[in-house]
């Protein structure tokens, strides 16, 4: 696989945080330009994307029984996941090489944002989805935002085998995350958080692992930023999987011996992938961060969901799985009381409006976990009767 390699960047690390410190760019991916693709910052094509927030609430610090949890929000990227950090540098390549067409495989996000940074671009977009298998808002993105749209009889993994083949056949540009640009903005989560962070490393970054395409990237920022002396000890990945899509963790447990592909099943669709294309990349991460990778079933991203959305935050299921995860890795003794841990919400929580009606609706997956609206009568008496009892914070 192709990788950006970078001249190590002027100076020392000193002079290095002063520089990022003082860039003014509007988009958190580009502020960073100099560490992720140097020649094209005056050409990007940027919404702009990232400046995401690093949130602490102390209801999810208590749930999981960490006090130093903190939560980067990807949610807040322009079309809600962290794709477009990624999809900003891939789409500014395609446009600078000529791209005629620019193509990808997705669970719903990428496509939502190839869509939108196509468009931006001026460059016509395609996108396979797994037909039945894409959120509505994701799939109402895509559509929304002009890519031509087809809907593949067949799982994540199906589409995106027949889209490499197809892809190099024709000519059309590929911008799946086994494109190395893709990876060199998603990079900038970690840079934008220790940034955030002021340089002082944290001890866990928490992420959830599909396509292991986001797993990689932040092995890749680790390294270059030890290597570039922005911080002086690597923080420690722990990348999260749904238990019905887990060949990445059931590696790991084996010390990665070999990766067995799964038939994926889990109500997290994004991370919805038994096929991981970055397995390789994502073992080199964990490995030189000293990392974990486990998985949570359904039941618990559900859990975590409904906490992060219940604090006020929000995310989408497969976000969840990074609190869940952190939640597991605290009461394993993995990671101790004392931890800084920067857990990664990857995805809005609009993203995935038919998950809240099936945890909120009449008829609840999870129903201790629901709050279902209330029907009432148009009269001052049901009103009033309602505001006597205020629900639980
Ligand atoms: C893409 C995505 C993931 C998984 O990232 P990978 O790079 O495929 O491992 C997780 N959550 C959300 C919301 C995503 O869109």
């Amino acid at each position: 696989m192709l990788a950006v390699i970078h001249t190590p960047p002027r100076g020392d690390g000193t002079a290095l945080r002063a520089r990022l410190a003082e860039d003014r760019s509007p988009s958190g991916v580009w502020r960073f330009g100099e560490l992720v693709l140097p020649s094209a910052v005056a050409v990007a094509v940027s919404h702009p994307e990232g400046n995401t927030p690093l949130l602490s609430r102390s209801a999810l610090s208590a749930w999981t029984s960490i006090d130093g949890l903190r939560l980067k929000h990807e949610g807040h990227n322009p079309t809600g996941s962290f794709k477009d950090r990624g999809m900003t540098v891939a789409m500014t390549q395609a446009k600078r090489i000529g791209a005629r067409a620019v193509a990808c495989a997705s669970t719903g996000n990428t496509s939502a944002s190839l869509a939108a940074y196509a468009a931006h671009a001026g460059i016509p977009a395609f996108a396979l989805v797994p037909d039945g298998q894409v959120t509505t808002g994701k799939l109402a993105q895509t559509l929304a935002y002009g890519a031509r749209t087809l809907l593949v009889d067949g799982d994540f993994d199906t589409c995106l085998r027949l889209l490499q083949e197809a892809s190099a056949e024709l000519g059309v540009h590929l911008l799946n995350s086994i494109n190395p640009f893709r990876l060199e903005g998603q990079k900038t989560i970690v840079f934008e958080l220790l940034q955030q962070l002021e340089w002082q490393a944290p001890d866990w970054i928490v992420l959830p692992a599909g396509n292991l395409g986001n797993t990689a990237a932040f092995g890749k920022a680790i390294d270059e930023a030890i290597a570039w002396g922005l911080i002086d000890r690597r923080p420690r990945l722990a990348a999260v999987q749904a238990a019905g899509a887990a060949p990445f963790a059931a590696a790991f447990a084996r010390n990665f011996d070999r990766l067995d592909s799964v038939q994926a099943t889990t109500i997290a669709s994004a991370i919805r992938i038994g096929a991981p294309a970055s397995y390789q990349r994502a073992v080199r991460a964990i490995r030189s961060t000293n990392g974990v990778v486990l998985s949570v079933t359904d039941a618990e991203i559900l859990a975590a969901k409904v906490a992060i959305d219940r604090a006020g935050v929000g995310c989408e299921p497969a976000s969840a799985a990074s609190l869940a995860g952190a939640r597991k890795l605290r009461s394993d003794g993995v990671i101790q009381p004392k931890d800084v841990v920067i857990a990664i919400l990857t995805g809005h929580i609009l993203k995935d409006p038919g998950i809240l009606q099936e945890i909120h609706g009449p008829v609840s997956i999870a129903p201790a976990l629901a709050n279902p609206p209330v029907r009432v009568a148009a009269s001052i008496a049901a009103i009033r009767a309602q505001l006597k009892s205020p629900p639980s914070c």
